[in-house]
């Protein structure tokens, strides 16, 4: 087993992940981030980057760059019911300096991260580097034990940050549970082909007779999300792929030609949707960020931005004494990591109320009604 040292390993390498590894590379941390994939190449993932989301990164002078990316901006996000369209949001409105979500694949955004963090030297990022233990001096975390293509290492640091997603494997090693909330579906995910003649209308769930669906223009294919009741997807599967097409049909009437592309359950993605949250983001030598520390619904569309908003307060509350840490030993005061979830409380519990579709008007109103989170 080889040990690398560092003093900050992140494990993890999605959104907050890499925001945080890139904002302590800038600032002179030594800092490793173990990704477990072998690329960042995977459909179906968040891809709505916030207006705040796209300030943090005009912040770090990569909003050019950014936005040089395949992209699509939406102003407007709401829902259409029965024909009817409400927007519960339009960012134009705002005064912003970006006024749209920006649709960009997160490998994209992820790449662009990655990128400019390994400008720094002391940036490490290994890819295929699974994170399943932690390492332990005392009571303290002082390390994670992960699995690469040659084998099982470790990387000893001061302070360990869980940015490894809602199935986090630090967070089980470190013995932390989640409180869950439950969710009321699950999205089953696919494509189906854009043509330039299709409408844009924004970032809408449609809906009709219980069924919603959201659609997202990725350029030359429609992002497909249809929402499922919990437990619903067996029966769905049982009653064949012609209920689902008609279904899509129904509810977005311009996939009507082109709903035969989808020639079974084979070319669809079940996504559990799970909400939850700790109590604590943090134990001696260890903090939890993003969705380790509360899985998010898809439904307000809000994961990738809280878990950058996650990422950038622990970087402001946190490198003065990282950079100590590094120069000194001294290890990471609890108060300060517990610092990180006082800051990131409100914003992370406001969007759970808009955490599945609304069912009445009562339930749109309380949704348009919640606050949008806070930046960081
Ligand atoms: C169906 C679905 C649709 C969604 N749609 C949206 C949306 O439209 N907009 C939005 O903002 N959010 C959306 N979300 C939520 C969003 O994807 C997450 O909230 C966001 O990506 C969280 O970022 P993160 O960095 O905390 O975790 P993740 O994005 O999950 O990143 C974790 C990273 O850690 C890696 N990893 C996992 N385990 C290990 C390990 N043991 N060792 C090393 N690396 C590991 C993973 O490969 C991954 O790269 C959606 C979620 C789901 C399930």
């Amino acid at each position: 087993m080889t040990t690398l040292t560092a003093t900050v390993c992140v494990a993890g390498c999605g959104p907050a992940g890499a925001v945080l590894g890139l904002l302590l590379a800038r600032a002179g941390v030594e800092v490793v981030v173990l990704e477990k994939h072998a690329d960042f190449l995977r459909d179906f993932r968040g891809d709505t980057v916030h207006p705040s989301t796209i300030e943090v990164l005009d912040e770090l002078g990569l909003a050019d760059r950014f936005l040089a990316l395949p992209h699509h901006k939406v102003s407007t996000v709401g829902f259409v019911r029965d024909g009817h369209r409400l927007d519960l949001a339009d960012f134009s409105t705002l005064g912003l300096r970006y006024p749209y979500i920006a649709f960009v694949p997160q490998w994209d955004l992820l790449h662009l991260l990655v990128g400019e963090a390994a400008r720094h030297r002391n940036f490490r990022l290994l890819m295929q580097a699974e994170a399943y233990d932690v390492v332990r001096d005392g009571g303290r975390v002082a390390g994670v034990r992960f699995r690469g293509p040659d084998g099982d290492h470790q990387v000893r640091a001061h302070l360990v940050v869980a940015a490894d997603g809602r199935h986090s494997a630090v967070r089980r090693a470190a013995g932390l549970r989640p409180r869950e909330f439950g969710a009321p579906m699950d999205v089953l995910q696919f494509r189906l082909t854009r043509r330039d003649t299709d409408p844009d209308e924004g970032y809408h769930l449609r809906m009709a007779g219980g069924r919603s669906v959201a659609v997202i223009n990725r350029g030359s294919y429609w992002n497909i999300a249809y929402m499922i009741r919990k437990g619903g997807y067996e029966e769905l599967r049982r009653a064949g792929i012609q209920p689902l097409r008609d279904d899509v049909a129904g509810l977005v009437g311009f996939l009507a030609d082109r709903v035969g592309e989808l020639t079974g359950f084979d070319d669809t993605r079940f996504l559990e949707v799970r909400l939850n949250r700790l109590r604590r983001w943090h134990a001696p030598g260890l903090l939890l960020i993003g969705d380790a520390a509360h899985a998010m619904s898809p439904i307000a569309g809000v994961g990738i931005n809280l878990a950058v908003q996650d990422a950038v307060a622990a970087a402001n509350l946190l490198t003065r004494r990282i950079q100590q840490a590094q120069a000194t030993g001294e290890p990471i005061a609890g108060r300060a990591l517990a610092a990180v979830r006082r800051r990131r409380r409100t914003p992370t519990v406001a969007p759970r109320r808009c955490s599945a579709p609304p069912s009445d008007s009562a339930s749109t109103a309380r949704c348009a009604a919640t606050p949008p989170p806070t930046t960081a």
